[in-house]
């Protein structure tokens, strides 16, 4: 617990420590004219009349002694700020509570950890974030919701044997995280892979189970084997590998022969010979290719983005699972138009 002290004492934070006292009798006044409970906010009131001059983190501590039932009330006041974005002022009330609360209240006190690590999250501090749901799961284990957030940090992190603890937890918990489970074996087991071969085998197994496997796989062969990446891309011709291929030097000898429909188009960009494209049934491709075939120099290229089809959500890579909605398997390419600089333009000239 001390470590959460000490941390939040550093210069990110201690800056608004100042601001806090001047701002929290005006906003605790404003936030308690509001309840409809006109006897409760007159007790508050009574509160904040004894405590004129110091409501920082002790101040709150001091209500707490004084009236104990200001808990609840204060915990309000918490969520209110978290809610208005002033992650600050909640998180300096929430150390109060943690503060005051008797280290056997264990519910309560992981209760407010985790609304600390949520804090954290939202603030970028993503190391104190994971201490504090590591600290909340220490009182309380079986709590589905920090479960998963922390299972997403460490994700999120690159700590995917933690995560994988974390989604185990949770299965043994009854949730249905099956998917999640065997991604996390795929980049464990991936991670610990003695040889390239062995990799190699364990990327061809997951080719089926998601596509963002197939995308390594054939990351891995595009790289090292051409001859089998034409042969795995054979029946495999959609918009998932198509930033893939666009990003990679292909062998002209080794795909020419292809039947894949986006291969034959991208390697007709390529390799300036617009007259072999065909519809490859991407819409952003198909026209890029006609553009190109009209007006060889236009200095026009492709982009790529990645959306979540669930939430919308857009990140510059490939994912499993959305970083905001946690979908899984929701990732859409996204293919756009974009004007490149000369530079490029003699980039993709000397294809
Ligand atoms: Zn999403």
């Amino acid at each position: 617990m001390s470590s959460l002290f000490l941390d939040y004492r550093d210069p990110l934070f201690g800056i608004m420590a100042f601001l806090l006292i001047i701002a929290t009798i005006a906003t605790l006044s404003m936030f308690f004219g509001k309840l409809k409970n006109d006897t409760e906010s007159r007790r508050i009131k009574r509160f904040l009349q004894k405590f004129p001059s110091g409501s920082d983190e002790g101040g709150y501590v001091k209500i707490l002694e004084a009236h104990p039932d200001s808990l609840e009330l204060l915990t309000k006041v918490a969520k209110a700020h978290y809610d208005g974005g002033d992650y600050e002022k909640a998180l300096k009330i929430y150390l109060a509570l943690l503060e005051w609360l008797s280290v056997f209240e264990k519910a309560k006190r992981a209760q407010i950890l985790s609304c600390v690590g949520d804090i954290y999250t939202k603030s970028g501090f993503l190391q104190r974030s994971v201490d504090a749901y590591e600290q909340s799961l220490g009182l309380v284990a079986r709590n589905q919701a920090v479960l998963e957030k922390l299972s997403r940090l460490y994700e999120k992190r690159g700590e995917y044997q933690k995560a994988l603890e974390a989604v185990d937890a949770l299965i043994e918990m009854g949730v249905d995280k099956q998917k999640e489970r065997r991604f996390l074996e795929g980049i464990v087991s991936l991670k610990s892979a003695a040889t390239f071969d062995e990799k190699l085998s364990i990327l061809e197994s997951l080719c089926g189970f998601s596509p963002y496997f197939a995308r390594e796989y054939l990351k891995e062969l595009l790289l090292t084997d051409q001859k089998r990446a034409a042969t795995f891309l054979s029946d495999k011709g959609d918009v998932r590998f198509l930033d893939i291929l666009w990003s990679f030097e292909l062998d002209e000898e080794i795909f020419k022969e292809s039947a894949n429909q986006v291969v034959k188009s991208v390697l007709a960009v390529k390799t300036k010979r617009y007259e072999e494209s065909v519809e490859s049934g991407i819409f952003e491709l198909d026209v890029l290719t006609a553009a190109k075939s009209a007006k060889p120099n236009m200095a026009i290229g492709l982009g790529f983005e990645f959306v979540c089809q669930k939430c919308g959500n857009l990140d510059i890579d490939y994912f499993f699972s959305c970083k905001c909605c946690g979908a899984i398997d929701e990732c859409r390419v996204a293919p756009e138009i974009t004007k490149v600089s000369q530079d490029s333009a003699l980039f993709l000239e000397s294809w």
